[in-house]
């Protein structure tokens, strides 16, 4: 059984070496479908019974990891010039090792996400799918 929850989040980045305007620092509202996989929770009188995994606690734990990003500037580790002025600044920004395209931008967020949800109470749940949208007409997809 899958279940998913949307989040959303606003972040600036730029990509260093694009040819166009994306080598610009700008910023998105980024929207996230997490999706999760496991196995319904039979447990007589607990709060989940008949759940794979509790929406609340998809919302809580994923927000704790969101919050890192939101309103913050991605930088690319190797943007030196961006990420002087962001240190310089009084600003909030999270270095990355891989320039933050859509696309590593998800495999930054489940390298972070994964470790917590594998843990918790249901023990096959494991994060299935995350789709991530940068402009409401592109997204990426990633599944692990
Ligand atoms: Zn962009």
């Amino acid at each position: 059984m899958e279940i998913t929850r949307i989040f959303e989040f606003d972040a600036g980045h730029r990509i260093p070496n694009h040819h166009s305007k994306c080598k610009n620092m700008h910023g998105h509202r980024y929207k996230m479908e997490l999706t999760l996989s496991g196995n319904i929770l039979e447990t007589p009188n607990k709060s989940f019974e008949g759940m794979v995994f509790d929406f609340y606690d998809v919302k809580t734990i994923a927000n704790e990891f969101l919050e890192t990003l939101d309103h913050a500037f991605l930088v690319y580790e190797k943007d030196s010039a961006l990420l002087d002025f962001l240190k310089n600044s009084d600003s909030k920004f999270v270095i990355m090792s891989k320039i933050p395209t859509v696309e590593n931008i998800i495999l930054f967020i489940w390298k972070n996400l994964e470790p917590k949800f594998e843990k918790k109470y249901n023990k096959t749940l494991k994060i299935k799918r995350i789709k991530l949208w940068e402009t409401p007409n592109c997204f990426a997809v990633y599944e692990g």
